[in-house]
């Protein structure tokens, strides 16, 4: 018997049955003890979750995975609702355009085996997160940018569109008569749709796509595209991803801290609690603005936490497709 093994069944005799995961992670592999986890809970597969409250996304990936699409294609089709969703005035088409009347977009995606694909201020294409799984698969590169992107987009048969529409050419006309820059907390002005899926074989992907902030900068790219800030997973351990301020999700590299945390043993809800966190006792302007994580282990459980009240986030679990109110850290 080999020495892992035989440790294995002796810890095991050892303790009866309190198999405890610190157990198991002395003598497993990762992957084996995630299957270890897996067996050991009663979540089933398929699971999607995202952002705030895009029903008709999140029932769109659970039922493509319920087919048995695998996850990252479930991912892109779930958040390409929103992409193509004109009301949806922070995603896709019908995105608020930076200061100067553009519409930029920004999408990830990341693959089950650590893959990943961006696309950043990128003008006239709808799905970006598509485009993204195209830069994972087609170039040598992870991530393409402005004219670039574009260019890469056409010739991989994307259509090209004028993303401004006439709602949202009106309402940037009325914010040019006062044009002061503030995001509002939780108001339609960052309502990022970053969404992670496990398949029927357990396996995890995720994609994140927004027009980013309001009236930002032009060239101002935020978090959502960036991997690690706006959406992070290891196979292995689960993943999370974000919405909200994106230059302060930058500086904690909030996805990959989620990420990193649930490997060192902390729940989803914990890890995402520890990443809000760190950004409000740094940034004393934490009042000012919302961040809104929401993570998933590899065994499917789920957390989430922001920092105002009123984010909430969709969670397909069990074939039901459910809003949930996440719980918030500034509750003075
Ligand atoms: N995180 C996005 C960005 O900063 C916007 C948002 O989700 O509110 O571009």
């Amino acid at each position: 018997m080999k020495r892992r093994r035989f440790i294995k069944r002796a810890s095991l005799a050892g303790f009866g049955l309190a198999v405890s995961s610190t157990v198991v992670s002395c003598v497993d592999s990762p992957s084996e003890k995630n299957k270890n986890m897996m067996s050991m809970t009663k979540n089933p597969f398929p699971k999607a979750i995202c952002t705030w409250g895009f029903v008709n996304a999140n029932a769109k990936a659970g039922d493509a995975l319920s087919k048995g699409v695998k996850a990252l294609d479930a991912a892109i089709a779930g958040v390409a609702v929103e992409e193509e969703n004109i009301k949806n005035t922070t995603v896709g088409k019908g995105g608020t355009p930076d200061r100067e009347g553009n519409v930029t977009l920004d999408a990830c995606v990341m693959d089950t085996n650590g893959d990943c694909g961006a696309v950043v201020c990128v003008e006239g294409f709808t799905n970006v997160a598509a485009l993204a799984k195209k830069v994972m698969k087609d170039t040598p590169h992870v991530m393409l940018a402005g004219k670039g992107a574009e260019e890469f987009a056409l010739a991989q048969g994307f259509k090209k569109e004028e993303l401004l529409t006439e709602d949202s050419k009106k309402a940037w006309q009325e914010w040019l008569k006062f044009p002061e820059y503030k995001p509002l907390i939780n108001i339609e002005n960052h309502d990022t749709i970053g969404m992670l899926c496990i398949d029927n074989d357990g396996d995890i992907a995720g994609a994140c796509t927004t027009s980013g902030l309001s009236y930002k900068m032009k060239g101002r790219i935020g978090d959502s595209a960036v991997i690690g800030a706006g959406l992070f997973l290891d196979n292995d351990i689960g993943g999370a991803v974000a919405t909200g301020m994106g230059e302060e999700i930058l500086k904690t590299v909030g996805s990959f801290l989620i990420v990193e945390l649930m490997r060192n043993g902390m729940s989803p809800q914990a890890a995402c609690e520890e990443a809000i966190r760190r950004i409000v006792t740094k940034n004393k302007g934490y009042k000012e603005f919302q961040i809104a994580y929401i993570a998933i282990n590899k065994a499917g459980d789920i957390g989430a936490y922001c920092i105002h009240e009123g984010f909430t986030y969709m969670k397909y679990e069990d074939g039901k497709n459910e809003n949930v109110p996440s719980d918030y850290f500034n509750k003075v």
